[in-house]
């Protein structure tokens, strides 16, 4: 009689369908958190160039592609990019933007201020709410309250109620007075132009401090929201974890000459076109630029 010899079963193969990055959620929330990890990231990278110049023979096989932009960031975390098969080029960086610029010119910020006090002011009411959720509350506060002394005069209570349709406004209210204060106190009532002195004021993280010296300065800083974490990760321009990562990404990849105005050129595209759940890709304007492997053209 012949033996029957029993096999393991086989498991069977699960398909893992990849999800898109999704910006830390700490990094937004703390400030002093997002300055530690922006020296961390900062000290990685030159801590990735010195390896990279000490084993410079054994790279020689892969630097043939050396005339592609490097992907700095993804390649300093040690993992590759998280959607984008191949890299963007200079060329094709300066294309995307360069119709950005011919499609609209003079990109403007959606939330409402007065002065770059209301600024500050509106970007750290924004904080997990929408532009127009932000404008519809503010528009009756900066009206009676546009400098830090006047927002003081009005005291926490009362900005309570005039932010009350806000997320989290009980705590916002308490920042907005806490950093109304400060500015008094330690700024002699102007809004600083440095990023420490933003990032110092109650409620102000790196996007804060991003925002207010883009629009209010004219600073080439990138702030990292939803839809330009989505757009860099997506089009595979600038792939990254986190928030801080698509930034400095973002800054390395697009040239000077649109640094100003690319903040809002991606806020915008990634609010009308490279919409979250369904993307309108046909009539993107950089749909053969765009590396998404699900876009729909
Ligand atoms: S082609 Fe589609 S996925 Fe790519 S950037 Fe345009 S809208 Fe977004």
């Amino acid at each position: 009689m012949s033996k029957i010899t029993r096999r393991p079963p086989v498991k069977p193969k699960t398909a893992t369908k990849k999800s898109e990055p999704k910006p830390s959620k700490s990094l937004a929330a703390n400030p002093r958190q997002q300055k530690s990890a922006a020296a961390k990231l900062r000290q990685a990278l030159e801590a990735k160039t010195s390896t990279k110049t000490s084993a410079k023979t054994s790279a020689k096989t892969s630097a043939k592609k050396s005339s592609k932009p490097p992907t700095r960031l993804a390649k300093s975390a040690g993992k590759p990019a998280p959607r984008a098969s191949k890299p963007w080029t200079s060329a094709e960086v300066y294309e995307a933007f360069a119709r950005f610029r011919k499609a609209n010119p003079e990109p403007k910020g959606e939330l409402e201020h007065l002065n770059p006090y209301t600024l500050l002011v509106a970007v750290v009411l924004s904080a997990q709410a929408t532009d127009a959720g932000v404008n519809k509350a503010t528009r009756a506060l900066f009206a009676i309250a546009d400098t830090p002394a006047k927002m003081l005069a009005l005291g926490e209570e009362k900005v309570r109620d005039y932010i009350k349709t806000i997320g989290l406004y009980r705590n916002k209210a308490k920042n907005v007075i806490a950093l109304s204060e400060k500015l008094l106190v330690e700024f002699n009532g102007e809004v600083p132009r440095t990023r420490a002195g933003i990032e110092s004021l109650p409620g102000a993280g790196r996007k804060t401090a991003n925002v207010v010296l883009n629009m209010a300065f004219g600073e080439h800083t990138m702030a990292v929201d939803t839809h330009v974490f989505r757009v860099g990760n997506r089009t595979g321009m600038a792939p990254g974890k986190t928030p801080l990562e698509v930034e400095l990404g973002l800054e390395r990849v697009i040239p000077t000459e649109f640094m100003l105005h690319a903040h809002h050129w991606l806020i915008l595209h990634g609010r009308y076109t490279c919409l979250a759940r369904s993307p309108r890709c046909a009539v993107c304007l950089i749909n053969d630029l765009c590396r998404w492997p699900e876009k729909t053209v």
